[in-house]
């Protein structure tokens, strides 16, 4: 279905961007008869796929047979010797698997008719995008362009690597210094760790996963250090030198730290320059972000934006959620029961962070909740206890539950977890919030028993202090 108004352009729809967004909203406009074109100047899949979640999770499954290895031996395992690793297989594995994925991304976009033009986009006006020297006009443009990976200007910046980088690193690091405390540093921490580099994590701040709860947040720190990691608190980066290979780190507190590598996670900005918004007339915020409303339009209504590019959650689900919100309102489905989706829930949108082990988090923090509702309306559970599969395997992990209830409503709005499988677990736990859950119907709710999980349904205590 055409908008009616389009026949003046070559497309009625141009999406800047082939990541998770931009390719969902591509392909399912085109899916509904529009005419689609998506500029890509990169890999098909963006962030995600080539060296964001996807890469990421597949190295992190690596980094899990380390532990399972290690726990097998509890079991009655005998293994025949020392486990190894080999880093350019795991690299030649996850370079077929994406180089797959790419194709999936390609056949995805061909399939409905998008035109696809593999080149960098840039506004010549509101209408009118340039691409490879070739402009092509459209009714609506979508902006997802993503983010990219910030670093501060400091001595020896030009020594140090950022995440993207590190999918491919050569040669594998023996010693590995990793700066920032976000969940990106946090998951290169725990991956590095799990391989066999030896890990130091330097964070500015008081404690890592800034945003998260902060129970949690000691927690999962705890755990990081126990696995293995050296996570260093208060402590700032002054300069970096070469000597020889080897990256010597200069802390702020004047000691030295030796690496062979070391991992810049300190922020992403968004892809926001050199796009012609100027000249198009897009506003951009404080952080360079493009400014959207609540329908994802930006002070330009034809002009969209979605994704890590605007102001938002930067979580690919999210990206994904946006594109079929804009889609719709652009291009109706006449046939969708509940009529055009709408923006999501922000307040509840799950996410896990892959450490080891894992976090993963629903709805709002102690604090936040506390803050929203009142400090004396929130009923906090928690429990912490070694899992199961601890008991014979030898490891003294463990893992952390804890909710928030409103207690006017009795509706859960907080739930977290550090643990095995977390990420797994709280996916299910975030429908029954996003359809107003109370404590009564997890207390109703009977648990799958021997699990960690069902721990989440048999807290009945209120915790003290
Ligand atoms: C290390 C890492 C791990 C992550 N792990 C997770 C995770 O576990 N779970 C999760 O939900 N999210 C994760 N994310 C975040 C997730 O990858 C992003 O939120 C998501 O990719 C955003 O999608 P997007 O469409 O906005 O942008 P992107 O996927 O970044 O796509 C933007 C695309 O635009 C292209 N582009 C930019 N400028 C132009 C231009 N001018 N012309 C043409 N093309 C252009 C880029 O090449 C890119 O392909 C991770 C990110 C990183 C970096």
């Amino acid at each position: 279905m055409r908008s009616t108004s389009s026949s003046d352009h070559d497309f009625d729809l141009f999406v800047i961007g082939g990541g998770s967004g931009g390719v969902r909203a591509a392909r399912m406009a085109a899916a509904r008869g529009a005419r689609v074109a998506l500029a890509e100047d990169g890999a098909l899949g963006g962030t995600c796929v080539n060296v964001g979640c996807i890469p990421k999770k597949l190295y992190s499954y690596a980094a899990g047979y380390a532990e399972a290895f290690e726990e097998a031996t509890g079991y009655g395992w005998q293994l025949p010797a020392a486990p190894t690793f080999d880093w350019q297989h795991l690299k030649a594995q996850r370079a077929k698997e994406i180089a797959r994925l790419n194709g999936v991304y390609q056949n995805l976009l061909d399939g409905p008719g998008v035109t696809v033009l593999r080149g960098r986009g840039r506004f010549v006006d509101a209408h009118t995008i340039e691409v490879n020297g070739q402009r092509h006009s459209a009714e609506h443009v979508i902006v997802a362009t993503g983010g990219r990976p910030f670093v501060p200007e400091f001595p020896g910046r030009e020594h140090v690597l950022v995440s993207d980088a590190m999918f491919d690193l050569e040669p594998f690091p023996k010693r590995l210094v990793v700066v920032g405390g976000g969940y990106i540093a946090c998951e290169f921490a725990s991956i590095f760790n799990g391989l066999g580099t030896q890990v130091t994590q330097l964070q500015r701040r008081a404690h890592v996963l800034t945003g998260f709860d902060e129970d949690l947040r000691h927690f999962v720190a705890a755990e990081m250090g126990k696995a293995g990691v050296d996570i260093r608190f208060n402590v700032s980066v002054a300069s970096i030198r070469l000597d020889g290979k080897e990256r010597v780190v200069m802390l702020d507190r004047g000691q030295d730290l030796h690496a062979d590598a070391v991992l810049f996670a300190t922020g992403r900005v968004p892809n926001t320059e050199n796009l012609g918004l100027e000249q198009a007339g897009v506003a951009l915020d404080e952080t360079g972000a493009i400014r959207v409303d609540a329908q994802y339009r930006s002070s330009v209504p034809t002009i969209y934006a979605l994704g890590d590019v605007s102001t938002r959650l930067q979580l690919t689900p999210v990206a994904l959620a946006e594109a079929m919100v804009v889609v719709d309102a652009l291009f109706p489905d006449p046939k969708r029961r509940g009529g055009p989706r709408q923006p999501p829930d922000y307040d509840f949108v799950p996410t896990a962070v892959f450490t080891h082990p894992n976090v993963a988090t629903c709805g709002y923090t102690e604090r936040d909740a506390r803050k929203r509702y009142g400090d004396d309306k929130i009923t906090v559970y928690c429990t912490e206890f070694k899992s199961l599969r601890h008991t014979l395997s030898g490891r003294n992990e463990r893992t952390f539950m804890k909710l928030l209830v409103e207690s006017d409503s009795d509706r859960v709005v907080g739930l977290h977890m550090v643990g095995a499988e977390a990420g797994e677990i709280v996916q299910g736990f975030a429908v029954a919030m996003q359809a107003g859950a109370t404590k009564a119907h997890f207390d109703r709710t009977i648990g799958i028993h021997p699990t960690s999980a069902e721990e989440f349904v048999t807290m009945r205590e209120p915790s003290v202090g």
